[in-house]
Formats: structure tokens, C-alpha cells, sequence
């Protein structure tokens, strides 16, 4: 099976950078299409037991696909219910943005 750990930094970092590419106004079909997008990842994901937790999280918190910065904060609360299940630090979601996208401001 795949590294666990190796696995999950390679997803986020795909999964934040998809967000971070996200339009600022997506169209209704981009909408759907991201939530089918993330119903199949939940599925096929190569961990069993984060795909099933990562599949009832989801339908407790559904996916917020309506605008880049709605869907960047959903994917940062969604990688820290991640976080907080495995005992780490959780992520200051006003700074999504920062580490993914524009940059650190130093
Ligand atoms: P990662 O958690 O991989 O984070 C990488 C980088 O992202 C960090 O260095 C930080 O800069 C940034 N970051 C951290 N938190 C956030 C945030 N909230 N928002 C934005 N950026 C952030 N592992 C398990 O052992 N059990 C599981 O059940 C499990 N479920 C997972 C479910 C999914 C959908 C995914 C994608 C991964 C899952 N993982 C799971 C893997 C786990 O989340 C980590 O990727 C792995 O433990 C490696 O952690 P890391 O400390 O290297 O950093």
C-alpha cells in the first residue's frame, strides 16, 4: 500500500492548489462538476480508512464550491478535521491564501 503520510502531503497539496486556481466566480456546471470531483476522490482515495472518514465528514459538511475564497476555507477546515484527528496543530484558515496561493508575506 501507498505510504500513508507521503500519500496525504502529495493529496493536500494537490487538493489546496486546486483551490487556489479556483475561479473567483465559477459558473453553476464548474460548481457541479467540483462536488462530483470531490464525491469520486472521497471514493477512490488510497487509504481506506481516510476515505471513509473523509467521505462522512463531507456529508456533514457539505462541500462550499461557490467561490475560490468559499472553497479554499472549506478545504482548510476539512484538512483540519484531518489534523485534529491524527493529534496535530490545526491551520489558521485566514492564512489558506498565503501558504497556498500568494505566498508568505515576510
Ligand atoms: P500535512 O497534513 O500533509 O500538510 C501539508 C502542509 O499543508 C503542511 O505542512 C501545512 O503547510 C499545510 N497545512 C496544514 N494544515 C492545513 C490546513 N488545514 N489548511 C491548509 N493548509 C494546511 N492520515 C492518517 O494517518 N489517517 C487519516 O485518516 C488520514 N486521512 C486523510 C484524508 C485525506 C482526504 C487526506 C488528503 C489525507 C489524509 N491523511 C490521513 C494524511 C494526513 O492528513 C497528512 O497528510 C499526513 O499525516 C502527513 O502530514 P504532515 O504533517 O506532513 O502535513
Amino acid at each position: 500500500p501507498p505510504d500513508v503520510a507521503q500519500l496525504g502531503r502529495s493529496s493536500w497539496t494537490l487538493l489546496h492548489s486546486i483551490t487556489a486556481t479556483y475561479p473567483e466566480n465559477p459558473a453553476p456546471a464548474l460548481q457541479n462538476e467540483t462536488s462530483a470531483f470531490l464525491r469520486t476522490f472521497g471514493k477512490l482515495y488510497p487509504c481506506w480508512v481516510c476515505a471513509e472518514d473523509f467521505q462522512e465528514w463531507m456529508k456533514v459538511n457539505t462541500p462550499r464550491v461557490s467561490s475560490r475564497s468559499e472553497f479554499g476555507q472549506w478545504m482548510c477546515e476539512a484538512h483540519n478535521a484531518v489534523n485534529v484527528k491524527l493529534g496535530k496543530k490545526e491551520f489558521d484558515c485566514g492564512k489558506w491564501e498565503e501558504r497556498w496561493r500568494t505566498g508568505w508575506k515576510d
